[in-house]
Formats: C-alpha cells, structure tokens, sequence
C-alpha cells in the first residue's frame, strides 16, 4: 500500500469538495476501498474520512417512502423493521451479499460504488481496460465465468457485483448526491450506473467531487416481493444471477411486474418489455416464457459465461412461478 493522507471532514459539502482533489478518495466502511488500495489497483494519495457525518439515519418520507442515509450499514438497513415490512426484497438482497462481518461495515453509498469483481481487474499483471483505459480486456477470450451477458461492450464485459443494487432497481430508487458547493442532485438509480462502452473506467455517473448523501425510496409497488440469489455456494459469493421481482396477481391474473436482475451486465438489469409481456397476462409457463425472452433480447455469451442466458431463463421462470403461486 502506498502512503496517502487522510482528512476527517465535518459535512457532507467539505467532503464532496476535499474529494475532488486529485486522486482523493472518500472512504466509508472502506470493504471493496481498502482491498484496491493493498493490492494498488487503487493508489490514492488523500483519503477523505466521512463516518462521523450526519448520514446514518433511515427516515419516513411523507409520501409512505423512506430515505435511507449514505451511510447507513447494510446489516441496519436490512434489519429495519419498516424495510423487513414494506421492502422485504431489499431486506433479503442485502442479506444475500457477502458476509456478517461485511454487511456491518459496508454501508449504502458505498454499495452503489463498489466494483466489479472481474478476477482481471484484480490482477495488475493483466490487461484490463477498467483499471487502465486502453490496455485490453483480458476477459473476452479468458476466464469470464462471473462476467456479463448483457451491456457490455468489445471494451469490458465486467458485471456489477451489488446485490443491493439491483432491490433498489427494482424499487426506482433514486440516489441523492451534494457537491462541494452543496448543491444537490437526485439520480434514478437507473441512470446511476454506467455502460461500458467506450469508456469502461467510469462505472457511475457520478460527477468528480460529488458525494452521496442517501437513497430514496418510493412508497412500496403492490404485489409480492421476491430477492433470489444464484451462486457457486451458498455463502459468501457474488451471483451468477440473481433475480429481484415485484409483482401483484389476482386471481391468476398479473395485474402489475417488476424484474430486475444482477450478474448478468454491467449494471442491474431492468427491460420494459419484459414487465409488459407480463401485465395483464395470466400467471403461467407462456407469460413467463414471453418475458424471459424479452429479458434476454441481445444476451451474448463469451465461452465460460454461455450457462448463464439458460441459467437466466430458468431462474426467471422459477421466480414467476414461485412469486405468483398461492
Ligand atoms: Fe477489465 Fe472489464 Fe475486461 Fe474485466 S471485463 S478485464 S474489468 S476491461
């Protein structure tokens, strides 16, 4: 680890404007930071300290939502009484990522950021076009296993690692952000996080020097709600594909649906005309096929990653099934 300084701020402005110095960073929980830094991928030359600001508190918003603080930790968060009752698939997202000890730590500005765990963005001996721009993607013709199916470009193929993420794309979150003259900005969480395109090192839309304060979400969409998880173990490790589904059925009839996915692309992944296929749709194998096609329009394997557009399909299908049986 190379040496940097390190600067505890007192709000959330003084923090956004210390971290646009050049190559500062924030650091919260710091559980994705610290492992960059210790294996230099991240070289960071400030750090700027923000878990004694005022952005640990999950409030009711007086539309029936909630705004959930930056740093509020993922094990508060999915243990709050009002998320367990009202947005049990975020509840259940956050539980289904990385440890006990992690989910203590890691907080929820933070899980938005957190990178992608292609195994060559860890390995500063290899080409990777995140890490440096232009030196290549060692994943397209290597070991892509856990990489995406979907969004990614001849540049990356890296697939978003949050779990979290993807329950609060399903629920239209929006991510509240403040800049170093305090101004203040409020993103869809679906224009949060980026393609890869041509440039793969930018992961978010965040802008240099500014911070994120919280996350609102939206009173809770009708219907039930549903996070499953599908990795290599049944602990501890990122999801091959994972499938966040809200929908409302009555009497075998789909009134409404939501479905989001993660592990597939590079950022969680949400297709309109999926959730159309299902609306007003009866709840059976031919609705539920219509959708995971619609899902999966443009899906594209890399040689280790074809199992996941069947693992894909079929995990759609056994969450529709599940969620809307009786
Ligand atoms: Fe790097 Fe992205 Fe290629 Fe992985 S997929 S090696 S993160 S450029």
């Amino acid at each position: 680890m190379k040496a940097f300084t390190y600067q505890r701020t007192t709000s959330p402005a003084e923090a956004a404007a210390a971290s646009a110095e050049p190559n500062a960073r924030i650091i919260a929980g710091g559980t994705n930071l610290l492992d960059l830094m210790k294996l230099e991928i991240e070289t960071p030359v400030h750090l700027v300290d923000i878990n004694r600001l005022d952005l640990a508190k999950i409030e009711d918003t007086p539309d029936g939502g909630l705004r959930i603080g930056a740093l509020v930790s993922n094990s508060d968060l999915a243990a709050d009484t009002r998320v367990r009752a009202r947005y049990g698939v975020l509840s259940r997202a956050l539980l289904a990522g990385a440890s006990a000890q992690l989910r203590n730590k890691a907080t929820t500005g933070g899980n938005l950021l957190q990178r992608t765990r292609c195994s060559y963005f860890y390995d500063i001996t290899k080409p990777c076009n995140k890490r440096v721009p232009g030196s290549g993607c060692a994943a397209l013709a290597g070991l892509n296993r856990m990489n995406a199916i979907l969004g990614g470009s001849d540049q990356c193929i890296a697939a978003n690692p949050s779990d979290m993420s993807v329950a609060m794309r399903v629920l239209d979150a929006r991510v509240e952000t403040v800049d170093g003259n305090g101004k203040s900005r409020d993103i869809p969480i679906a224009d949060f996080h980026r393609l890869p395109g041509t440039t793969p090192q930018l992961d978010t839309n965040l802008q240099p020097g500014e911070l994120i304060t919280a996350v609102t979400l939206p009173p809770p969409p009708p219907g039930r709600q549903i996070y499953r998880k599908i990795r290599d173990r049944a602990s501890y490790a990122f999801a091959l594909v994972s499938v966040a589904a809200v929908v409302d059925v009555v009497a075998g009839s789909i009134r409404s649906a939501r479905i989001a996915c993660g592990g597939l692309a590079p950022k969680p992944w949400r297709v309109p005309q999926a959730e159309a296929a299902l609306t007003g749709a009866q709840a059976n194998v031919q609705s539920f096929d219509a959708a995971a096609t619609a899902f999966l329009e443009g899906a594209r394997g890399y040689g280790g990653n074809d199992f996941k557009i069947p693992l894909a399909r079929r995990s759609l299908s056994a969450v529709l099934t599940h969620i809307t049986s009786a």
